[in-house]
Parts: C-alpha cells; sequence; structure tokens
C-alpha cells in the first residue's frame, strides 16, 4: 500500500532530499541572475535516479517541470546520446556518472556534460545490441515530473528459458525417482488422512502426461466427478492390462510457483515509521520462499523480480502465464493511517469490486503500482495481450479462494493475528491471470511499528516462508493439478 510513502526524510536518494536540493538550487539561480551574466536555466533536477537490472535499466531524471529533450542512437560504438534543454549542469545531474555501478547489465558508461549554453548532453555507452526507450510521466504520489530511460538488453531474458536451465536436471531426477503410477496403491481413504497419506496423495498426483499442458480455461468439474485413486486403480486391473487411451506415459513433473514480490524500484510500495521500504522486506521474503520452494523434490519457483527495479502488473502476470506457474503468489505489506492497523491477509480476485471498504482502499492503492513504478504506456499495451479480457476467471476465482483458504490457515500460526480470517476479494490487476489461481499475501501492517519490526527480522521471515511453504503444499495436497488437467 501507498499511505506514507516518502515519511522518510534520511535518505539521500529520497524525493524529499532532491526537494531540498531543489530549494537549495532554486535559491542560487535567484543569486545567479541577479549577480552574473551566466544564464541560468528554471527547470531544476530534483532527483536523479538508476534501477541496474537484467530486464532492463531505467534511468530516471526527476524534474519541477516537463524537460524537453532530443535523442539520438549511435551504432559502433552503441551510444544513446541526450540532448537536456533549459537544465543546469546540476551536481544531481554530474552525480548520475557515479551511480552507474561497473557491472550494470546495459551501460558501460555515462558521460555527462554542458554542450552548449542551456544544453546539457548524456552520453550513454550501451553494451551491444542494447535497445533505449523513452517516455515522460507527470506528477504522481511524491513524484514531480520524470523522465525515463528505459535500455533493453538485446535479448530480454525468458523466464521459461531460465526456469528450464535452472530446473531441468531436477525435472529428469523427479520423473527417474517417481515409480509407474500402477505400483502405488491407493490410500485407505476413510477418516481424515494421515500426514503420511497426504504426502503419498501430494506425490501421486505430482505426475502428469507427457506434452503440453492443456488450457485450463474449461470449467473443471466438481469435486465429486473428479476420479478417485481407486477408480483409477480400478481401471488399471481390468484385465486387458492397456492403458487409458488419453493417458500417455507416465512422467513426473515439477509443479512451478510465480513468486510476485510487490513494488520495486520507482515504486518503493509503503514505507514504516522506522523507515523500512515495502519493497525491500517483500523481496527478502519472497526470496527465502524461493528457497524452500526450490528444496522440495517435486517444486521450482520463478519469480517476478530478483532485485530493485520496478516490473508492471501485467508484465508480472505475462511472466507467470510464459512458464505456466500452477500458482501465482504476490506478496506484499500492508499500510494504514492508523498505526495501530494489524494483521496479516490474503486476497483473490474480485469480478464484482472489493468485499470490504479496506479491500476497496486497497484495490487502488495496487493498481497504482503502475503509475508510481512508471509504465511506459505504448510499449505496455503492445505487450499485454487483450486476450486476457475475454477469459472466463470464474473458475480461476474459485480455485484462488481455496489456495488463499490454505494459506490463512498456515499464516494464522505464525502470525500475531489474522487481519481478515477469511480470503478477501478485489480487482488486483496482478491477479488477473485467467488460468493460474492467483493471490495477493498482505504479509503484515508495515505502518505498525511492531509489524514493521517483525517483518524486518530474518526469523520472522523464515517462519513466514516456511508457513506460506505449507500453504503450498496443502493446497497441492488437497487440489492436484492433474486431476484438473486430465479433465480440461
Ligand atoms: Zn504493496
Amino acid at each position: 500500500m501507498l499511505i506514507k510513502r516518502f515519511a522518510r526524510t534520511d535518505d539521500a536518494s529520497s524525493p524529499n532530499a532532491g526537494r531540498r536540493r531543489a530549494l537549495r538550487a532554486g535559491a542560487s539561480t535567484l543569486i545567479l541572475a541577479l549577480t552574473g551574466p551566466r544564464l541560468a536555466f528554471a527547470n531544476a533536477i530534483v532527483a536523479v535516479r538508476v534501477w541496474p537490472a537484467r530486464d532492463y535499466t531505467r534511468v530516471t531524471l526527476e524534474t519541477d517541470n516537463p524537460v524537453k529533450f532530443q535523442q539520438q542512437l549511435m551504432e559502433s560504438p552503441n551510444r544513446f546520446v541526450i540532448d537536456l534543454d533549459e537544465v543546469d549542469l546540476s551536481p544531481a545531474l554530474r552525480d548520475l556518472v557515479s551511480k552507474i555501478q561497473p557491472n550494470d547489465p546495459q551501460i558501460m558508461q555515462v558521460r555527462v556534460g554542458q554542450f552548449k549554453p542551456g544544453v546539457v548532453r548524456m552520453v550513454f555507452d550501451l553494451k551491444a545490441g542494447v535497445k533505449p526507450q523513452s517516455f515522460t510521466l507527470p506528477p504522481v504520489a511524491g513524484y514531480k515530473y520524470r523522465t525515463v530511460f528505459d535500455l533493453y538488453p538485446a535479448v530480454e531474458p525468458d523466464p521459461l528459458m531460465e526456469l528450464l536451465a535452472k530446473s531441468g536436471h531436477k525435472a529428469e531426477a523427479l520423473a527417474q525417482n517417481t515409480p509407474p503410477a500402477s505400483s502405488i496403491s491407493p490410500s485407505s481413504g476413510a477418516g481424515t488422512p494421515s500426514t503420511e497419506e497426504s504426502e503419498a496423495f501430494f506425490q501421486r498426483y505430482a505426475q502428469r502426461e507427457q506434452g503440453p499442458r492443456p488450457s485450463r480455461t474449461a470449467p473443471a468439474p466438481a469435486p465429486d466427478k473428479m476420479p478417485t485413486l481407486a477408480q483409477r486403480k480400478g481401471d488399471d486391473d481390468d484385465g486387458l492390462s492397456t492403458p487409458l487411451p488419453s493417458r500417455g506415459p507416465k512422467t513426473a513433473r515439477l509443479l512451478t510457483i510465480a513468486l510476485d514480490p510487490g513494488h520495486g524500484g520507482e515504486d518503493p510500495g509503503a514505507i514504516g515509521s522506522s523507515g523500512t521500504y515495502e519493497k525491500v522486506v517483500v523481496l527478502q521474503i519472497a526470496k527465502r520462499l524461493r528457497e524452500k520452494i526450490d528444496a522440495q523434490p517435486n517444486m521450482r519457483a520463478m519469480m517476478t523480480r530478483d532485485a530493485d527495479f520496478f516490473v508492471p502488473l501485467g508484465v508480472r502476470v505475462q511472466k507467470a502465464r510464459r512458464v505456466d506457474a500452477d500458482l501465482f503468489m504476490s506478496i506484499h505489506a500492508d499500510a494504514f493511517t492508523s498505526p495501530s492497523a494489524n494483521g496479516a491477509s490474503v486476497f483473490a480476485l474480485s469480478e464484482r469490486g472489493a468485499t470490504s471498504a479496506t479491500a476497496r482502499l486497497l484495490e487502488k492503492t495496487q493498481n497504482a503500482s503502475d503509475l508510481i513504478g512508471g509504465v511506459n504506456i505504448k510499449t505496455n499495451d503492445r505487450a499485454v495481450a487483450h486476450a486476457l479480457l475475454d477469459m472466463s476467471t470464474t473458475a480461476q476465482i474459485r480455485d484462488s479462494k481455496v489456495f488463499g483458504s490454505a494459506l490463512l490457515a498456515e499464516i494464522g500460526t505464525v502470525a500475531d493475528r489474522l487481519h481478515s480470517k477469511n480470503v478477501e476479494q478485489a480487482s488486483f490487476a496482478v491477479l488477473k491471470a485467467p488460468d493460474i489461481p492467483s493471490v495477493l499475501v498482505e504479509t503484515a501492517f508495515i505502518s505498525n511499528p511492531k509489524e514493521e519490526q517483525y517483518l524486518n527480522d530474518p526469523a520472522y521471515q523464515e517462519r513466514l516462508a516456511n508457513a506460506l511453504l505449507k500453504g503450498i503444499r496443502a493446497y497441492f495436497a488437497k487440489n492436484p493439478p492433474i486431476a484438473k488437467n486430465r479433465t480440461a
């Protein structure tokens, strides 16, 4: 959430610090205008920020007024040249040089200088094939005008290829270690299954046919229509010993969990009273959970971001769909005007608006993430397929609520209390993958000083990540993906 955004003033790179600098710059401009012959320009640079990442590196100029600029891409060597009109070569602009990290995936170095009176030139020496995009953003939240230069690598990282490279050997090991289906006996079925039985059930259903996974958009049958283990065993033992025609050779598959740490880069999310950034703690929690998921023999995690850079909401969904994720979990920390608000909550998508006033407020702020994070409208339209809008979400919402309940049951054992005992619903853009059960977890209130402390505590993060993993496992134990696939 976004309340209390930019409450912190001691960070040199914060917009408030920038504003102080801008005020000082404004004062010196006035003195120059009165005393010196040099022409000074009114458009003060409030801040210059760089967000390096493998996906893309973003350079943001924040200014009092919109910046007029000309840009050109020059080849051999690859350079991106930008002339900023009516801007002074301020210390903030000079600092850009030192803000480029030596290991920046896209930028080799930047040079900044006074090209001619009234024009500051920035020259980015780019790595091979880097493609720049630029756009401007109007003032929003704590930001003034922003001019954004996004530098994309020649070949953008493909989440699917990276996941396969990371987990290919694990998929093979799982396939080799899984006994053929006919050798697994059905569980007794009576009463509450023991942990071992759940485990066997879980392992059993981690198998599926080879080949691409069918679409899940067709409505799944009611749970009582799904074939039970006993029934399927019976099918195999009909005396003809031929497999069912629709089944190919059995192979185990890894279950893929998309983890989505909220916010990032220009979008800090909520900021606690001690200065904790939501984007930072949710990334830490997500990394802990990733490690635990990857340690499971039959699971793997994909993160929509694993560093401090902004990912538009639609792109987060797109990445999860690219890897054909079995589940999607967006991880956040809540905020409210009152510091006493506390507890965790879990949200699923709503087609008909939010289920409570709190959810309604949260819906607005979560969906504002793109405005604050900064999205290039032109390319985002192209990137996020319109097809998403037409697909039915009824089945997805039902599954998401079941997944959310499984998570709440486990989070409740870790958190002091749950903010809401039931899965809430709101129209969050990030939950709109039509074919992936998707939830948004508000882990705690970062605006509550005690919970802010929890969120920073490695031991608490660890307990929370364990609870989230348990919730994921509990969901799969009761809702094996294979049953849905088989009937789709
Ligand atoms: Zn958030």
